[in-house]
């Protein structure tokens, strides 16, 4: 079951991040006020004061979860495109995520080549893997296995991140919607901006994505990025040199 992706004029369709930030939480945000204008009302009784209050917070929190979708990393810095070093964007995307995947009881395994290098802006990278990572864990509501492997394919100039869980899995029609904005099967625990935010950073890295699942056995994610020769692979400078050109 495949699905070679790219879909573009979906993610076209989308293109200014900021834009559809400010669209997506303009909602939460207007339901909030709305509650909140109401609570101004002394002689409204507790029981509704009660609901609006938890209405008014359950949005706001939504609020985040959409934000932390689209960008959990921004930063005021600016970020550019810079020489990655693959095995440490993977490690750091891990580390944030790993109280998440302990409270879900997922063991997380990896086997990341060393001094793998690719384009890219380390924070939506990032945020790339995040979502995808993400998205493993929740698949494993009552544990499973997260893998992540990273590799030069021995076969062309590509990098491999390999991304597998022993989750739930998606039927081949859940599969096909993957990466269309607002597709989510987790009702009001999804966004369903998630994959499409991924695709849309991994189409500016000039990567791609295969996708397989079965349900009831797992996903696989499968990303593809060009290598790049890192002026200092070769070992001439030490490592930590080349972890300073990424900071
Ligand atoms: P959200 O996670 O907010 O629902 P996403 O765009 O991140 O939105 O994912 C969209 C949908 O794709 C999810 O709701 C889920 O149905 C499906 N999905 C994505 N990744 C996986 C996975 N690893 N296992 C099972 N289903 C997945
Ligand atoms: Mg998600």
């Amino acid at each position: 079951l495949r699905n070679a992706v790219v879909k573009s004029d979906k993610i076209e369709a989308i293109s200014h991040l900021a834009a559809s930030v400010s669209h997506e939480v303009r909602n939460p945000l207007t339901v909030t006020r709305g509650f909140l204008q109401m609570l101004k009302d002394p002689t409204i009784p507790e029981e509704k004061r009660q609901f609006y209050l938890d209405t008014a917070i359950d949005e706001l929190d939504r609020a985040e979860v959409i934000l932390k979708d689209y960008l959990s990393f921004s930063k005021p810095q600016h970020h550019h495109v810079s020489i990655l070093n693959v095995k440490t964007e993977i490690e750091k995307s891990l580390e944030l995520l790993s109280p998440y995947a302990n409270h879900n009881s997922v063991k997380v395994t990896k086997s990341l080549a060393e001094n793998l290098y690719i384009n890219g802006d380390p924070a939506k990278f990032q945020q790339c893997l995040i979502n995808i990572l993400k998205n493993g864990i929740e698949a494993m509501p009552n544990g499973g296995s997260l893998t992540v492997q990273a590799k030069q394919s021995a076969t062309s100039q590509n990098i491999l991140i390999e991304i597998e869980d022993t989750g739930i899995g998606m039927t081949t029609s859940q599969l096909a919607k993957l990466g269309e904005p607002y597709f989510s099967t987790k009702q009001e625990k999804g966004t369903g901006l998630g994959m499409m935010v991924a695709y849309k950073i991994l189409k500016e890295m000039n990567g791609y994505v295969d996708s397989s699942s079965k349900v009831n056995k797992g996903t696989r994610f499968t990303l593809k990025f060009p290598v790049v020769n890192h002026p200092y692979k070769s070992g001439i400078l030490p490592n930590t040199t080349v972890k300073g050109i990424n900071s």
